[in-house]
């Protein structure tokens, strides 16, 4: 088989879900959403469908998304897209993230990353024949660390795969940071390829600031998102990217044999959510704010030590406190030590070693769903 096949394995999140079935257990591992979004998204996903929009849509998807896409863009951030040439759309941001990286990286060449990363990057990126070259972000605060990026970079680097807001550990990267990685982009003549899933959540009156914005970025940068964690549809699989012409076409190139096209019904759907008034965004990210908080909170009175997350779906939480040498070894015990779900952020790292006694709890789920989590984590004090 494929070199990097080896390497695949199963995702941790179908692992864990799967435990947290089985054991009936509270699941605060894999990131998705326990309510619906809003009623008009779904009302135009079920008249998309009424309507018979059911047959296979454009190649680079409806001309009516790719418009909400380009004007979500320049609404939000300032940015200024022509929706024919420069918007894609995909079968959620992991094809969106497959198309960009399999078009731009060849063979041998290396694209830097931050460790911990979401799993599918190392994934694509070895299916792609790409070398990962990562910079670690250190708990609790997971901040840049300069020396660290400056050393992932050389001559063979070709692509930086950045994520903003971020997961694992719910940081939003600040204009500094961003704006060393766009340095040293331009430095290396690379690509910048930045998935911002997360985009519309950033807590406590904190902007999330697209890379493309800085100043000579838009035409170094392939900025990705989806509806999924927006609009709390990630079933549905809208994604998209936009950028420069030329890489959204050989993203396109891609894509036609990756899923030819996708989410028919769904993508009208998600071009009427794009357009919903400010305040349904600002909605979105104070309700998610609240469920941080009250995750953090439950969390350390369960006895983990949590920094507080920024941005998305997700915290970072230390069972060091608690005695656990293991976090891998703690999450297979989760379900029958507590009846809770997370996830150990070594799957997120090269190394097991780099962050052994952390575990990935999600807040994207009921109040009283986090509720009974934290309760039943208390028992192990
Ligand atoms: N990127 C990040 C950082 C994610 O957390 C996720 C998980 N939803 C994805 C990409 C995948 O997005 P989608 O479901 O739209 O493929
Ligand atoms: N993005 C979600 C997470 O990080 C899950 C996506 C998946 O299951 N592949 O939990």
């Amino acid at each position: 088989g494929h070199p990097a096949l080896a390497e695949l394995g199963t995702t941790v999140f179908a692992t864990m879900t799967q435990l947290a079935l089985e054991k009936d257990a509270v699941n605060l591992g894999q990131g998705f959403p326990d309510t619906d979004g809003p009623r008009e998204v779904l009302d135009a996903a079920v008249e998309a469908i009424r309507s018979g929009r059911n047959q296979y849509p454009p190649g680079a998807g409806y001309p009516e998304l790719r418009a909400a896409v380009a004007a979500h863009q320049e609404r939000f951030y300032g940015l200024r897209l022509d929706p024919a040439r420069e918007v894609l759309v995909t079968v959620g941001a992991t094809e969106a993230i497959a198309a960009a990286v399999l078009a731009l990286v060849r063979p041998g060449e290396e694209v830097v990353t931050f460790e911990p990363y979401y799993d599918s990057y190392a994934a694509t990126i070895a299916l792609a024949g790409g070398v990962r070259r990562t910079s670690l972000l250190r708990f609790p605060d997971f901040a840049v660390d300069e020396a660290s990026l400056r050393a992932a970079f050389s001559p063979r680097t070709s692509m930086v795969l950045l994520n903003t807001p971020h997961n694992p550990t719910g940081r939003v990267f600040s204009r500094e940071e961003l704006e060393l990685v766009a340095e040293l982009a331009r430095e290396y003549d690379a690509w910048v390829v930045t998935d911002e899933v997360y985009e519309h959540l950033a807590f406590d009156g904190r902007r999330h600031v697209p890379i493309a914005t800085l100043p000579g970025m838009a035409e170094r940068t392939v900025t990705i998102s989806s509806g999924g964690k927006t609009f709390a549809t990630t079933g549905w699989k809208v994604g998209w990217l936009s950028g420069p012409a030329e890489a959204v076409a050989a993203a396109r190139a891609v894509k036609q044999f990756l899923t030819f096209v996708g989410s028919g019904p769904f993508q009208p759907a998600v071009a009427a959510g794009l357009g919903l008034p400010d305040a349904v965004f600002e909605r979105l990210a104070a309700s998610m704010a609240g469920k941080r908080d009250r995750l953090v909170s439950g969390l350390r009175t369960a006895g983990f030590e949590v920094p507080v997350p920024e941005g998305g779906y997700f915290v970072l939480a230390d069972a060091a406190p608690l005695g656990v040498q293991d976090a891998v070894q703690l999450c297979f015990d989760l379900p029958d030590l507590a009846g809770v779900v997370g996830v150990p952020a070594s799957a997120f790292h090269d190394s097991p070693r780099s962050a052994p006694t952390l575990v990935r709890f999600a807040f994207c789920k009921e109040d009283a769903v986090l509720d009974e989590g934290c309760r039943r984590l208390a028992r192990l004090r």
